[in-house]
């Protein structure tokens, strides 16, 4: 997957599926959330009374009555739902402040934060994709609060995501932060779009790698990152 996207990405193909070529086959197009130039402009509050009344509209169109007491409040909640929590990652003004730290003790190896609970939504479906991500690195001399590595990986799951992106979103992010090619980041995970509808498989997991620096040139240095993560059978395929 990785290789299809980063093969597409080199040739400079932009591609312009309609929705029906895109299917249920999950190809994401570029690593960069496609995002409108104005995206920003409208203030929180407006996008949440537009999404509101949309979505008021769509229940309607289902047939569901809005003045039903149990409904009647859905709009309002989905809209605060999408703007404030999960589709919050959208915006850069939420973006994880991060500070790093002097590597004191000059710990050299690398550390591996691994099971970090993550939830986002299918672009193509927008359902849930939840899962684990497992985040590597090596310090070139400054560490990262563990926390932060938490708050990234939620940052950008927060968006409507395919998970070859999200993936790459949190290596490239750690990357820059860290100031080092030597990240690692595993991502293994359920999507919702193949398990409660379409193909119905409820046992698939879909596991996807971004390896820079050392972890791209080293094998041995990945197949000990897999084997923390448990996943070390992978590593000697
Ligand atoms: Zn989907």
């Amino acid at each position: 997957m990785k290789r299809k996207e980063t093969l597409l990405n080199t040739m400079g193909i932009k591609l312009n599926h309609s929705i029906d070529e895109i299917g249920d086959e999950h190809v994401g197009t570029s690593h960069n959330t496609p995002l409108r130039e104005d995206a920003f402009e409208m203030p929180d509050e407006l996008k949440i009374e537009l999404i509101e009344k949309h979505f008021k509209d769509i229940m309607s169109v289902l047939g569901l009555d809005l003045t039903d007491d149990s409904l009647k409040g859905t709009p309002k909640r989905v809209a605060k739902m999408f703007i404030n929590e999960v589709f919050s990652g959208l915006d850069p003004k939420n973006k994880p402040k991060v500070k790093l730290f002097e590597n004191k003790y000059k710990y050299n190896e690398m550390l591996v934060e691994k099971d970090i609970t993550f939830f986002s939504h299918c672009e193509h479906h927008f359902v849930p994709i939840y899962g684990r991500a497992h985040v590597a690195y090596v310090s070139n001399g400054n560490v990262i609060g563990l926390s932060k590595i938490n708050r990234i990986v939620q940052y950008f799951s927060s968006r409507p995501q395919v998970q070859e992106r999200l993936t790459m979103q949190i290596g490239h992010a750690l990357t820059e932060i860290l100031g080092t090619e030597d990240v690692a980041v595993i991502m293994d995970a359920h999507h919702m779009c193949v398990s409660s509808r379409g193909v119905k498989d409820v046992n698939s997991n879909t596991v996807t790698s971004f390896y820079g620096g050392k972890f791209e040139k080293d094998e041995q240095s990945r197949i000990e990152f897999l084997q923390y993560v448990s996943l070390g059978q992978i590593a000697n395929k």
